[in-house]
């Protein structure tokens, strides 16, 4: 039997890139996406290859019909099997506007990218997986989503982003039902405040706000966190859950009085 494979979009840095790293080293097979730095997409390739892993960078922009069916395509092609999707490639609210200045340009990139492109991606593996599992080329399917606390915890200069997360929720939970009949488990993982390119212009506000007692575990999240939690779902060591939020937020989401 082939290789389990895992294809990891938004692979080139952050979060991503340590979800490759930690896929690689259980024994998948990995696809790591990028969209424009190809360089750092390489370099986790090589990290990879250099312990003794495998995996292919896929160039592609997951907001982008053609190039979601592509990658889809060349996981197939390379590796004949698609075990495992992680919509992990995001973006943050392009100049962090304030919601009355919120514009519809910001709402498409950021929809388009957090989750429109998730879920078509979504859609394309699936109909491939369901095929894969019902040939026995493979057991078993899981996609993990990567949303964040921002589902639910408002940013008034981030709406676009807030909304986009929120609505992983809701997809998350349709995809885990529908695919349920064909044992492909769907889940969606809440990363709190993790250090990464994307929080690095922030990073004095977080400091300050964690050392204050933002999270009851205080300090910053880090990528392997959250590859450690993508690991375990992808191992199936959760079979019977799905459309399972799961938080990686160190007690961010605990309320308290
Ligand atoms: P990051 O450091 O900014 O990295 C973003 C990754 O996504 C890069 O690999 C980038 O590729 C890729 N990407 C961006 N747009 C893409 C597109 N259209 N198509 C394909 N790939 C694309 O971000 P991060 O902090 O690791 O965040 C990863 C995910 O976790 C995001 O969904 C984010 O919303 C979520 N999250 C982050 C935090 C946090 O605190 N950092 C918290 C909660 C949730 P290139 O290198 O080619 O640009």
């Amino acid at each position: 039997m082939k290789k389990a494979a895992a294809l990891v979009t938004g692979a080139s840095r952050g979060i991503g890139r340590a979800i490759a790293i930690q896929l690689a080293q259980d024994g998948f097979f990995v696809g790591v996406n990028y969209v424009r730095h190809c360089e750092a997409a390489l370099e986790v390739v090589e990290l990879i290859a250099a312990a003794g892993g495998q995996a292919i960078a896929a160039q592609g922009d997951v907001g982008l019909d053609e190039d979601r069916r592509q990658l889809i395509q060349r996981m197939l092609d390379v590796s004949g099997r698609l075990d495992v999707l992680v919509n992990n490639a995001g973006i943050t609210s392009p100049g962090r506007r304030d919601l009355l200045d919120l514009t519809p340009e910001s709402w498409d990139q950021v929809l388009g990218t957090n989750l429109k492109g998730p879920f078509f991606l979504s859609q394309c593996c699936a109909r491939e997986m369901i095929r894969l599992v019902e040939d026995g080329v493979q057991p078993w399917g899981v996609i993990i989503n990567i949303s964040s606390i921002s589902a639910y915890a408002v940013s008034r200069n981030r709406a676009d982003y807030c909304i986009a997360k929120a609505g992983m929720q809701m997809m998350t939970r349709l995809y885990a039902e529908r695919l349920a009949d064909h044992n492909i488990n769907v889940y969606e993982l809440r990363p709190g405040v993790i250090a990464s390119d994307m929080t690095e212009p922030v990073r004095e506000k977080y400091d300050r706000l964690i050392e204050e007692g933002l999270t009851p575990i205080r300090r910053w999240g880090q990528p392997d966190d959250v590859a450690l939690a993508v690991s375990a779902i992808a191992k199936r060591s959760l079979p019977f859950s799905t459309g399972e939020c799961i938080n990686v937020d160190g007690g961010f989401h605990i309320r308290r009085l």
